[in-house]
Formats: structure tokens, C-alpha cells, sequence
């Protein structure tokens, strides 16, 4: 089994020599300041108690309080968590935001528990982790299986805590120990839909440089979940042509690389009906056999379109499939889509890949904005958060692309670069 934490600091470590950054200092922000285990007791539905394996790790605080989503899998491991914490350290540098990074786990399949124990184990978590946790210390959000209610039920925990405790911490402090919380209760209006956003404000930024024009762009999407779903929506507003979109059972193109764009509005309503995209290639407007057919993932990975955007797993392009590439831009919504050894095959091939550290970094400024605004005790319109995250967006691309420039290296390692100045510079 591949260990996850150590082959990404060899990553870093190789970037980080070739760039002659201090070693000493490198070493010492390679290894997480904390490492937090729980093991949590679940009392089931039938008067039965389980015990759960968690974990926070607090990676690096150099920038401010660690910031990092809680990741619940059956498969998730304290390995893993440590290479994810190390990620946010950068990705929070790299978007010039004041936070360091961290990430939790807990590690159980959520879909085994009723709605009574998941929320007992969520409490559970805030409880075991009151101590460490907080608005100005770490700040965890959702990943991979929690959501918004999940969050909501670890506030009210702490919440529960505090008072109990008679801690004069004042309640939209409390708020914001979490981000991701529901719309209604102190969440951010835009949260859910900046990760996409941001990453058509930095291909926009891109397109810029290259003097590109959108409206001759073609573009397929894998993945139509959170991520790739309101990508697609709002390039295809901005004037891309979207010629295939999929989930995990498969994708639909359109007829011809010369077709009008999919709707990306109709496909979506479609996936809500049938349940998936490629049930929807005879589905009326969306995609009939006239108009469309259904591709599998790996032929969309291999089409003719200039850009292509995977935001569902990771490695879904490797050494297995790096040569069917076609795209000259790939945008990395998902966390590592790209493995290193196809990064380097499609870079010296001359495609541009705009890293996931950089493209993705729309979700952690959307937490961001949602922080300030509970410390503010504000909340903000949409124009505002909007205009937020176009301008750190904005200023985070101008200086990878600056730093891909001068140094004359791929914006992969220009954004590490960045990243690992800022947190190194604190030392
Ligand atoms: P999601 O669960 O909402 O959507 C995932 C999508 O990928 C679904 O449509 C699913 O059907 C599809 N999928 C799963 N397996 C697939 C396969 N084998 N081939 C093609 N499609 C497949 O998740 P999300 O929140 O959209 O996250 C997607 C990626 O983006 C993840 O790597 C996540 O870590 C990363 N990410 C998410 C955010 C965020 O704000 N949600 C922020 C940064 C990074």
C-alpha cells in the first residue's frame, strides 16, 4: 500500500531542492504540529455502543489556525489524513488566506448508521476534539461524506459545551469554529457553489495569458457532482461549449465536436430524474440519439475538446491512459486527478495544467469568507462574497503564473513554490 503522507512530502521535498528553499526549514513544516486520536463511543439504535477511530491533525499554523474539512470513510486513515492536512497548509498559502493547514477523519462507512446515530457520533467528534478546535485555532468544515446538517449538529454541540462550561466565548465565535454550516444557520450563501466558480475564475485568468477566447473553447467535464456540476454551469454561461459531461456511471457528448454546448441546466435536471447522466442521452432536449450519445469515463478522458476538467477522484489520469490525453488545458477540480508521472508526460507534451491547489482553492476562500463573516457577526450579500473570491482568486493566480514565468517551471511547481515561501518565510 502506498503511503500517501510520506510520497507527498517527497514530492515537496524534490520541488522545494530544485527551487533551493532552506531544508531545515522544509523538514520542520513537513512534519504535522499535532497529531489528535480519539476513539469515539457510538451508542447504537438498539442500546448497543460501538467504538469509532478518529483523528485531527493540525499540520501547520505558521499562516494562522489550521482549516481543513472532516473526512468520514470506512477507509480513511490517520496516513491519508496527514497527506490531506499537508495539502490545505499549502492551499491556504497559495490563496493568501490567514490560516494554516489541518484535516480530520473519522473512520466508518456513515451510510451503515441510521440518522440518530450519525448525529451522535458527530457530537461525539466535537465533543472529543472541544478542546482543540475553536475560531481561532482550527476550523474544520465537510469533505468526503459530511455535509452541512453534520456540521450543524457538531456546532450545536459545542455550543452545548461552552455553556455548560460558562465559557464567555461569544456565540458567533462559536459559529465560526465550523464552516460549511446550513444557509439558514450563519452558512454562507455562496459556499456551495464557489469550488466551481473559483475554478472558472482562474481558467478565465488562464485564458487571459494565452489570449484565448472562451466562445472558441471546447470543454468536457468528469464528474457532475458539487464540484463538476457548477463548473460546468457557469463556463457554459461564460461561453464555453461543454461537449461531454459524467458521473461514476458513465457520460454523454455531444453529436460533434462542432454541436452547440450540452445545457448544462437540462442535464442536471435530468441526472435528478433518471439518477445519472448517461441515463439521460435520449432524455428530450438534453442529449437524444440526434443530438448525442452516451461515452464512457475513460473515452471522455480521451476526447478532442482544448479543455479538460476531471473534479471526481483522484488519479484518474496515470500512466495507464496519460497518452490518450488530447486536452492542451486541464483544469484539476478534483483533489490529485492528475498522477505526478502523467503530470510530467502531459507538461513536456506542452499542455497546461492548472494544479489543484490553486484550481480547487475556491472551496477553502468560500470558507474563508464564511468565517469573517460570522467574527464580523455580519452577513454578506452575494455581490460581495462574489466579488471576495474573484479578487483572491484573481491575485492567487497572478502570482503562479508570475512565479511559472520567471522561473520558467510548470504552474504545478510555481504553485508549491508560492506556497512553501509564504509558510517558510515564518520560520
Ligand atoms: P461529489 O460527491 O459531490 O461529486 C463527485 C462526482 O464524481 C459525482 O458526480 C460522482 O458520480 C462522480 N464520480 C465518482 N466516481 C467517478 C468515476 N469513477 N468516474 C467519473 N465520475 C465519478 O463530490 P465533490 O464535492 O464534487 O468533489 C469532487 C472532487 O473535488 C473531490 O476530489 C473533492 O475532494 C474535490 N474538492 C471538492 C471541494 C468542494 O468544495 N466540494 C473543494 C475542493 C476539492
Amino acid at each position: 500500500m502506498t503511503n500517501l503522507y510520506s510520497s507527498s512530502s517527497e514530492q515537496i521535498r524534490q520541488i522545494a531542492q530544485k527551487q533551493s528553499l532552506d531544508k531545515d526549514k522544509l523538514e520542520k513544516f513537513l512534519v504535522p504540529e499535532n497529531i489528535v486520536e480519539a476513539t469515539l463511543p457510538l451508542l447504537k439504535d438498539d442500546g448497543s455502543t460501538i467504538f469509532v477511530k478518529a483523528f485531527r491533525i493540525q499540520h501547520n499554523s505558521n499562516l494562522g489556525p489550521y482549516k481543513g474539512g472532516i473526512r468520514i470513510h470506512a477507509q480513511v486513515s490517520k496516513d491519508e489524513v496527514m497527506a490531506l492536512s499537508l495539502w490545505m497548509s499549502l492551499k491556504c498559502a497559495v490563496a493568501n488566506l490567514p490560516f494554516g493547514g489541518g484535516k480530520g477523519g473519522i473512520v466508518i462507512d456513515p451510510k451503515t448508521l441510521s440518522e440518530k446515530e450519525l448525529e451522535r457520533l458527530s457530537k461525539e467528534y466535537a465533543k472529543s476534539m472541544f478542546d482543540v478546535i475553536g475560531a481561532h485555532k482550527d476550523i474544520p468544515a465537510p469533505d468526503v461524506n459530511s455535509n452541512p446538517k453534520i456540521i450543524q449538529w457538531m456546532v450545536d454541540e459545542i455550543i452545548k459545551i461552552a455553556k455548560e462550561k460558562n465559557l464567555p466565548i461569544p456565540e458567533n465565535e462559536l459559529y465560526a469554529t465550523f464552516t460549511g454550516k446550513p444557509i439558514q444557520n450563519h452558512g454562507l450563501t455562496v459556499r456551495e457553489e464557489s469550488t466551481g466558480m473559483g475554478g472558472v475564475i482562474i481558467l478565465l485568468e488562464l485564458l487571459k495569458k494565452l489570449e484565448k477566447n472562451p466562445k472558441e473553447l471546447s470543454m468536457a467535464v468528469q464528474g457532475f457532482g458539487n464540484v463538476g456540476y457548477h463548473f460546468a454551469r457557469i463556463a457554459q454561461k461564460k461561453g464555453f461549449k461543454i461537449l461531454a459531461v459524467s458521473d461514476s456511471k458513465g457520460g454523454i457528448i455531444a453529436k460533434n465536436i462542432d454541436a452547440e454546448s450540452l445545457d448544462i441546466d437540462l442535464v442536471a435536471n435530468c441526472k435528478k430524474e433518471k439518477g445519472y447522466v448517461a441515463g439521460c442521452y435520449c432524455a428530450g432536449g438534453v442529449c437524444d440519439l440526434t443530438k448525442g450519445k452516451v461515452i464512457t469515463n475513460e473515452e471522455l478522458l480521451g476526447l478532442s475538446v482544448d479543455i479538460l476538467v476531471p473534479s471526481a477522484l483522484e488519479n484518474v489520469i496515470n500512466e495507464s491512459n496519460m497518452k490518450n490525453v488530447k486536452a492542451k488545458i486541464i483544469v484539476e477540480m478534483a483533489n490529485g486527478p492528475v498522477s505526478p508521472e502523467a503530470y510530467e508526460y502531459l507538461s513536456d507534451k506542452g499542455a497546461i495544467i492548472i494544479p489543484d491547489i490553486l484550481a480547487n482553492s475556491g472551496g477553502v476562500v468560500g470558507s474563508y469568507i464564511e468565517w469573517k463573516q460570522n467574527l464580523e457577526n455580519t452577513t454578506y450579500s452575494n455581490d460581495s462574497a462574489f466579488n471576495e473570491l474573484d479578487e483572491k482568486l484573481t491575485t492567487a493566480f497572478e502570482n503562479v503564473w508570475e512565479k511559472s514565468q520567471n522561473e520558467k517551471i510548470p504552474l504545478r511547481q510555481a504553485a508549491l513554490v508560492v506556497g512553501l515561501e509564504k509558510i517558510l518565510a515564518k520560520y
